[in-house]
């Protein structure tokens, strides 16, 4: 098990153009491995090579109760729709922002063993895709903000707080809790 160490947002390996993949070798397997690894220790759906210090047309997904896979040289091939979403990133911990993706998209790749695959995802898993296959080309989802207030701070979860008053109240679902504050769920 090797969980590597993820690259903040300023470092300059996010900012470069990767190279494809031209055999899945050993260093690629053990490369996909390492990245498996790392995502299970986050918090993400997704993980992409320069996240890790390499720039290599390789990036991992990992949907909410689904198998983890890896996507190698993949590329968006059709973008439909234009939707707004809230997304994050393991390279800017404790942010969040309001971007623009599509609606749904057709991404074509190899699968680890050298198959060719075609992807075609909407919702999340679109998201997601878009997302990693950003990384490779070295862009990240703040490039697409379109203006500074659209990026924001998470505010740290109620859990974290003291949780002996909260067992006493019941839970309030979009209204006010207790400190007057609105309440917000993540969905
Ligand atoms: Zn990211």
């Amino acid at each position: 098990m090797a969980v590597k160490t993820i690259r903040h947002i300023s470092d300059p390996v996010l900012r470069r153009k990767t190279k494809r993949v031209l055999k899945i070798d050993k260093s690629v397997l053990q490369l996909v491995e390492d990245m498996m690894d790392t995502l299970e220790q986050s918090d993400g759906a997704g993980l992409a090579a320069p996240q890790i210090g390499l720039s290599l047309r390789v990036a991992v997904l990992w949907m909410p109760e689904q198998e983890p896979f890896a996507i190698i040289n993949p590329e968006v091939v059709k973008r439909i729709g234009e939707r707004e979403v809230e997304e994050g990133c393991l390279s800017l911990p404790g942010y969040q922002g309001k971007i623009k993706r599509a609606v749904s998209v057709t991404v074509k790749c190899l699968d680890i063993e050298g198959k060719p695959l075609r992807i075609r995802a909407k919702e999340l898993l679109a998201q997601a895709l878009e997302h990693e296959i950003d990384h490779l080309n070295g862009i990240l989802f703040t490039d697409h903000l379109e203006s500074p207030d659209k990026l924001y701070k998470l505010e740290p979860k109620p859990a974290e707080q003291s949780t002996e008053e909260n067992t006493k109240t019941s839970p309030v679902i979009g209204g006010t809790n207790h400190s007057g504050q609105e309440s917000t769920h993540a969905v």
